[in-house]
């Protein structure tokens, strides 16, 4: 298949970018890396009729520190983001969801910027990005907004984001040393999108108690889900094997899933329930040193 026709500009500026959305408004669609935009064009699942390409946009790819933040532009590749020595560092969930995207072809052109806005509710960074509860950063022609990711996702394959908006930054709290994490994904071959995904991060505090939990469910709601009941059964406790037991069933009750072709409702609730327990070892067993 072919895409339809459509004007191609390029931007090399955030504001040359926003003034050709404003001129184009619902006509318009930027395009970064092309791995979600383009085959949807070529399956003429979208139609822009003008694509503006911030490829040129140099200023937004980076990684870099910002006093307790992890700072990335949204243009910043998700390979470089994947194989960043700070990230890896000081915010290794995120680089492990990464390498789970399709293949390192795909990482190699993807963005961290489109796939935010892209939503896919199978994709691996937004359920990394809720469970470390970053921001997004987003500019417009009324000027800057900063967005919790339950502002940012809406639905679907859905953002808040205006037509003549666009992403610029994403900044993520560090997590402080110790943290248990775990990002773990149930996928019928490496490389596919997934059934089931879950972040859990445990931020430890004296005598090996989890101070708070988080729990992301991806694959089984319109957006990802904090898994808020599940993850106050751990806070403030010693984690024991009955109590992970206890938060995995508490979070198959909050996911929100949906029958289709890959997988029925019941099947993806009773995964959650497993891999929440999976991931909830794996991140006790990183919290002590493992
Ligand atoms: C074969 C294949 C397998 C894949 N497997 C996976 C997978 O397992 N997991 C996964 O998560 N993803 C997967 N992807 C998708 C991949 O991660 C994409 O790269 C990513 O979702 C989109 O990033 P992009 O930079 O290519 O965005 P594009 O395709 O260029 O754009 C996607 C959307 O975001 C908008 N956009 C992009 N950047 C901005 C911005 N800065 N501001 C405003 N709007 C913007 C575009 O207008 C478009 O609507 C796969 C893709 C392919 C082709």
């Amino acid at each position: 298949m072919k895409p339809s026709a459509f004007e191609y500009f390029t931007a090399s500026t955030v504001a040359e970018a926003i003034s050709l959305l404003e001129r184009y408004e619902d006509e318009a669609k930027i395009i970064a890396g092309g791995q979600s935009l383009v085959p949807m064009m070529n399956f003429r699942v979208a139609q822009p009729e003008v694509l503006i390409d911030i490829n040129g946009i140099k200023e937004l790819d980076y990684i870099r520190q910002e006093d307790d933040e992890i700072v990335i532009g949204a243009l910043t590749r998700e390979r470089d983001v994947e194989l960043s020595p700070l990230v890896q560092e000081k915010c290794p969930i995120l680089a492990e969801a990464i390498s789970l995207i399709g293949h390192a072809s795909i990482r190699t052109r993807g963005t961290i910027g489109g796939s935010l806005v892209h939503a896919d509710p199978a994709a691996e960074i937004p359920v990394a990005i809720y469970g470390l509860d970053a921001k997004m950063k987003v500019v417009g022609p009324s000027g800057e907004r900063t967005l919790e990711p339950e502002e940012f996702f809406l639905s679907y394959l859905t953002t808040s984001l205006e037509p003549s908006e666009i992403l610029v930054e994403v900044r993520i709290p560090v997590l402080p040393q110790k943290t248990g994490w775990s990002f773990v994904e149930l996928t019928r071959r490496r490389g596919d999108f997934y059934i089931v995904a879950v972040a859990s991060i445990l931020f430890m505090g004296k005598g090996g108690v989890c101070k708070e939990a988080r729990i992301c469910l991806g694959g089984v709601g319109p957006t990802s889900i904090r898994a808020e009941e599940a993850e106050e059964i751990l806070a403030g406790q010693v984690i024991t094997d009955a109590l992970i037991e206890k938060a995995g069933q508490k979070a198959a009750e909050a996911a929100d899933p949906e029958s289709d072709y890959h997988a029925s409702a019941e099947y993806r609730r009773d995964m959650t329930r497993v891999f929440v327990q999976r991931g909830l070892a794996e991140a006790r067993n990183r919290a002590k040193g493992g």
